[in-house]
């Protein structure tokens, strides 16, 4: 993280479990601005990151199986804390994405018929700490197949921006594995990288705890989808 002031907030929101459980209150001003700017460089970072990890495989010979049109892992619900929701909205209110935006707004009751209430249970899940309850409906969600809503014909119409968890997601080899309906039931390979995989926690507990700083509902993350359409769709 270039940015020496988003970089000491980093550290101080990550210093307190406290700050990132939302047990505790930030004791300093966090403001959307700065949180949707962190985010922004929390993915700039994972992509570097994320890049190197790609020239190892091909090093490896373990080549990714990912690239265009390649959407397996857009089948699963990704749940965003709020300073990745305001970045992906902020950025789809730009006039120049504005066909993006409209796009997702049509798309959205489709999805949100098929998913139901998953998104709540998933986010109830997580709230009270059920790791295996979480992980239970996250399967059998990502069974159904159910396309993330801001996927149009195999590509991310929101790449720019998308999630961190978007951006971590590979496979190694073969992407046969990366759908609910694998008939071999296998889990998709991926590159072992114990020091990003440590970045990531680190990563994902600051927007956590960035999430409580700027008023989001306590350990409560969202369906990126949803809480995007919420966002875009408050004002009017
Ligand atoms: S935000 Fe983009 S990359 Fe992430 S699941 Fe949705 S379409 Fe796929």
């Amino acid at each position: 993280m270039i940015d020496k002031r988003l970089r000491a907030l980093f550290d101080e929101l990550i210093s307190n479990e406290g700050y990132v459980s939302g047990r505790r209150s930030f004791p300093r001003t966090l403001t959307p601005d700065d949180a949707v700017a962190m985010a922004a460089e929390l993915h700039k970072d994972l992509d570097g990151a994320a890049d190197a990890r790609a020239r190892a495989a091909i090093r490896l010979h373990k080549p990714l199986a990912c690239g265009p049109g390649c959407s397996g892992c857009c089948e699963e619900m990704v749940m965003v804390f709020r300073p990745e929701a305001l970045r992906i909205a902020r950025w789809l209110e730009q006039p120049a994405n504005a066909a993006v935006k409209q796009r997702f707004l049509e798309a959205y009751p489709t999805w949100k018929a098929k998913v139901g209430d998953a998104p709540t249970t998933l986010a109830t899940s997580f709230k009270s700490g059920d790791d295996p309850g979480y992980l239970a409906a996250f399967t059998a969600q990502w069974r159904k197949r159910i396309l993330c809503a801001f996927n149009h014909d195999g590509m991310c119409t929101i790449y720019e921006v998308r999630p961190l968890v978007c951006r971590n997601a590979h496979a190694v080899g073969t992407s046969a594995h990366c759908v609910g309906d694998d008939p071999e039931d296998l889990p998709a390979l991926r590159m072992a990288s114990p020091e990003l995989d440590a970045w990531m926690e680190r990563a994902r507990g600051a927007l956590r705890a960035a999430h409580h700083a700027i008023g989001g509902p306590k350990q409560r993350p969202a369906s990126v989808v949803e809480a995007v359409h919420d966002l875009l769709t408050a004002a009017t």
